[in-house]
């Protein structure tokens, strides 16, 4: 979608909200190997999702926090930006048994036409598929506590 900050980092553009690292699919980090020639190992941090149990890949923060690919407010690998980046700032949370779209606050765009942006997010949700269990369910320190707004429920 259209983005007034095109290829400015959402942790830039946002007002004062805390950007995590990304959540990686695996075709991300396909994405991301085949653009900068990074070995996966050197980029990616695998966690465990302690909802479900499965390991789960982020950017690797730098220093302890925020994304290693942030280069003087701008996204670095911006046309190979991971899903989790492309979506923001949607997102998608299970909550009560079902998945919904969130739309995180702290974003300059969040009151643009939420059909138009869900249409976005829904279009994006064939690469979550896969995943979108251990993406809708792992905590995230930061963006938990941020404020957002449920406002659809996903459709499938
Ligand atoms: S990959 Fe790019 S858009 Fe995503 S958090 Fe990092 S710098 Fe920002």
């Amino acid at each position: 979608m259209n983005c007034p900050v095109n290829s400015v980092c959402c942790s830039v553009s946002s007002r004062g909200g805390v950007v995590e690292s990304p959540y990686l699919m695996p075709s991300d980090i396909k994405a991301i190997s085949e653009m900068t020639g990074l070995e996966e190992q050197s980029f990616v941090e695998n966690r465990i999702n302690p909802l479900t149990g499965n390991v789960v890949s982020f950017v690797s923060p730098p220093m302890g926090h925020g994304c290693r690919f942030h280069d003087g407010g701008k996204c670095g690998i911006y046309d190979a930006r991971p899903i989790d980046c492309r979506l923001y700032p949607l997102d998608i949370l299970f909550k009560d048994g079902s998945y919904y779209w969130i739309l995180r606050q702290y974003c300059e765009i969040t009151h643009e036409d939420l059909n138009a942006l869900i249409e976005y997010g829904q279009a994006l949700l064939p690469s979550i598929k896969d995943h979108l269990h251990d993406y809708a369910t792992v905590p995230l320190e930061a963006m938990d506590k941020a404020p957002y707004l449920l406002i659809a429920p996903v459709k499938f």
